[in-house]
């Protein structure tokens, strides 16, 4: 419970955040981020070099984009080759293959993918095909768009040679059927089980991509979509500055530009994690959080990474093995 202390605690935290975007001093954010700290906000320095991070625990799909950064590739095909991984996986219920469906039983796919150039694809409410985070690829490289949506999406991946398949799997199905029984319909933004895939990598050349790709809230409304697939929300990328993903609750996050914001406050001198805290305090400061989550995850050009979210849970995978639980904001107000 979050008692009246901590809401002040909290208030007056957040309270004058706005502000600072309009000229105050960095170091009134960095009063606010360090009280965040002395919470044990985790933040890491790797060394410069290749760098892959990914949302939640994610060391299969971090070692696949590792072996492409070993082989001198870019960071693209890194997170590309890095997301197909938990895509194709029916074990991991909230991505691609063996996703949970929405609330009538379907399997729909949103993904993006931005690179060092600030080029960007993505696609939204895909049903068939495993590998959203390809056919968002092709539709940076192989149109003149950056997004297609729907049928018009899964027809341009069947004309790019994806193969058409069922990705409701049995375990999900009777998930999905078990929930019915007792569901209620709210068709509101729901806090159900969601674990979107954000990835990050730079390459030996110090380029930066990201990609993120999800089956979006488990039993969403059909037609649904959430952030993950567009720019600037679940994803952002600007290769002079740094890179930032989100994951959790959408509709939040897409409300305020999430990612993009936090690579802006990494452009005016913010760290990846003070830009990540300070993006998470402006959704709380603007509702209620007590059933709300949503996490970010961010790294600069000089290969320091961030994380912060708005509840515990949240976890992020750097490199291969190293699993790093991130400091939230509910644990700071008690
Ligand atoms: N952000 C995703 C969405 O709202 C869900 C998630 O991160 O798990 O669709």
């Amino acid at each position: 419970m979050v008692n009246r202390r901590h809401f002040l605690t909290i208030s007056s935290l957040v309270g004058f955040l706005p502000s600072l975007s309009f000229g105050h001093s960095r170091s009134t954010i960095a009063n606010a981020s360090s009280s965040l700290k002395d919470a044990e906000t985790v933040a890491g320095v790797p060394p410069i070099g290749p760098v892959v991070i990914s949302t939640w625990k994610q060391p299969k799909a971090n070692a696949a984009a590792q072996a492409v950064l070993d082989q001198g590739g870019r960071a693209l095909d890194a997170v590309e080759a890095g997301v197909r991984i938990p895509e194709a996986d029916p074990d991991d219920m909230s991505v691609g293959y063996g996703g949970r469906p929405d609330r009538d039983g379907h399997v729909t796919l949103d993904a993006c993918i931005m690179d060092e150039k600030g080029n960007a694809g993505s696609v939204t409410f895909l049903e068939h095909i495993m590998h959203a985070i390809s056919v968002a690829r092709a539709v940076m490289e192989k149109t003149p768009h950056v997004m297609l949506s729907g049928e018009g999406a899964f027809t341009f991946a069947l004309s790019q040679g994806f193969k058409k398949e069922n990705l409701l799997t049995k375990k999900a199905e009777k998930e999905w059927r078990e929930w019915l029984k007792t569901a209620k319909y709210k068709p509101i933004a729901n806090i159900e089980r969601h674990d979107t895939i954000g990835m990050l990598a730079i390459d030996g050349q110090g380029n930066i991509s990201g990609a993120c790709t999800t089956s979006g809230l488990a039993y969403k409304m059909r037609g649904r979509v959430g952030d993950s697939p567009i720019i600037g929300a679940g994803l952002f990328v600007d290769n002079e500055i740094g890179g930032a993903c989100a994951t959790g609750l959408g509709e939040l996050v897409m409300r305020t530009c999430g990612s993009f914001l936090v690579v802006e406050l990494m452009r005016q001198g913010r760290t990846p994690q003070q830009a990540c805290e300070e993006a998470a305090l402006r959704i709380i400061k603007k509702q209620e959080f007590k059933d709300i989550q949503v996490g970010f995850l961010a790294v600069n050009k000089q290969g320091e990474h961030g994380a912060f979210s708005i509840q515990p849970g949240f976890s992020y995978t750097l490199s291969q093995n190293k699993q790093t639980q991130v400091t939230d904001a509910r644990s700071y107000l008690k």
